[in-house]
């Protein structure tokens, strides 16, 4: 196992009900941006539990984050936050709600004159205003991680640190009962390939790490499907487990100590920031190809991978990879994802431009060994045809 720092700030409240959780939570004096997308939680009876729990305290709201929230979108919050002393931000909605949250909470505080060097030049953070956030797509991790990805002219770029991992979270199953299966599957598959990428690299002999990983993984091929399909859909049960998995595959825990593989997360940027393709529907096309290309020096742990996850046994190596690949393509395809970029309309001469992108963005040296070259992403992308 490699050595490692592991700490997780975020106090999580999970279950039925726990959004009144914020009134305790956000200290009593503190001046509120609540800040969320496009209003699926007016429709769905979020904003108004906020509102109930949010009535002893100062709060303003920030409203209109998009999927794949925007540079220009989030500074607009700027002005709210400095004419308002504002100093404590909630975020309520999905991934692209928490990651612009996380922006404008370094942003609001950055010193330099143009917070976009935060992603483009990766200018560490040096302060941020506290997060906390409640959670309506389990998917991303960004509720108790540091991550946040940002679009600023079609360049989709990521920043990391850990003054904008979220102080708590709350996370209630019964909130994504009204997320579009569309929503759901992109949750299921962007969760399994946060697993994946901390998964499948090479052995360091991490053991706790790959039984958490295999179990997040065999949760999310069995519970995943039962979130699309109508007789199962509405068990809290199911939605629990896929939000909890989606939390525990991005926190930090099972990527401590181990090599990660982040390539098909830095490639499906580019498809987004190019292409708008939805995040999660990048990567389902790019990791198979991904596994594919990299086969050899994943030996060992698309083997265990086969073994341990899709319980096959009686092949030999090189057949258990195959059908490993085949089994992970078919899950996509069951939870009604692209597999392929020409099932998105994406076609071999947009390859050029997509490899451009990735030198521009300095994405040059991916991977675990950082050997996935700008050639090595060539290969890819053409495989994923
Ligand atoms: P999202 O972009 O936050 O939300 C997608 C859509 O789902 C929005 O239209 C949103 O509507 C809607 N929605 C959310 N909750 C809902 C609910 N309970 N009921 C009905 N509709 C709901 O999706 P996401 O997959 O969570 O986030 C994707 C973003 O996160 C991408 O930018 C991706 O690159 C990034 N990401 C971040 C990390 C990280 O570690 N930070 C990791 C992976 C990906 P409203 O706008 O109306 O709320
Ligand atoms: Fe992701």
């Amino acid at each position: 196992m490699l050595n490692f720092s592991f700490h997780n700030p975020t106090k999580i409240h999970f279950g039925e009900d726990q959004i009144h959780f914020v009134a305790n939570e956000i200290p009593a004096d503190a001046k509120v941006l609540v800040v969320y997308g496009g209003g699926s939680i007016k429709s769905n009876g979020v904003y108004e539990q906020v509102v109930n729990a949010l009535t002893d305290h100062t709060w303003f709201e920030f409203s209109g984050i998009e999927p794949n929230p925007s540079y220009q979108t989030l500074m607009k919050a700027q002005e709210l936050i400095q004419k308002n002393d504002i100093d404590y931000l909630l975020a309520v909605g999905g991934g692209s709600v928490v990651d612009g949250a996380k922006f404008i909470a370094a942003a609001a505080l950055y010193e330099g004159d143009d917070p976009w060097d935060i992603l483009a030049k990766q200018i560490p953070v040096k302060s941020a205003l506290p997060i906390g956030a409640i959670l309506t797509l389990p998917a991303t991790g960004s509720e108790s991680n540091g991550n946040s990805v940002v679009t600023r002219d079609g360049n989709k770029l990521p920043f990391s640190s850990s003054l904008v991992k979220p102080q708590f979270a709350i996370l209630d199953p019964k909130v994504t009962l009204s997320l579009s299966d569309r929503q759901i599957s992109n949750g299921v598959v962007d969760a399994f390939v946060h697993v994946m990428e901390q998964y499948l690299t090479y052995n360091v002999n991490g053991k706790v790490q790959d039984r958490f990983a295999e179990g997040l993984l065999q949760t999310l091929i069995e519970e995943g499907p039962k979130a699309l399909n109508p007789d199962t859909k509405e068990h809290l049960d199911i939605r629990a487990n896929i939000m909890w998995s989606a939390t525990m595959a991005l926190n930090g825990l099972i990527g401590a100590g181990v090599p990660q593989d982040w390539s098909t997360h830095m490639i499906g940027h580019e498809l987004t920031g190019g292409f708008g393709i939805d995040h999660a529907r990048t990567l389902s096309i790019i990791l198979p190809a991904v596994m594919k290309v990299k086969r050899h020096e994943k030996h060992e742990k698309l083997v265990q991978f086969a073994e341990r996850v899709w319980h096959l046994t009686d092949d030999n190596d090189e057949a258990k990879i195959d059908k490993a690949i085949a089994l992970t393509e078919d899950f996509f395809t069951r939870m009604n994802v692209p597999t392929r970029l020409s099932d998105v309309d994406i076609t071999e001469e947009k390859i050029d431009g997509i490899i451009e992108k990735l030198a521009q963005h300095g994405m040059v040296e991916l991977g675990e060994h950082q050997d996935i070259t700008l050639e090595v992403s060539r290969e890819i992308l053409t495989l994923a045809l």
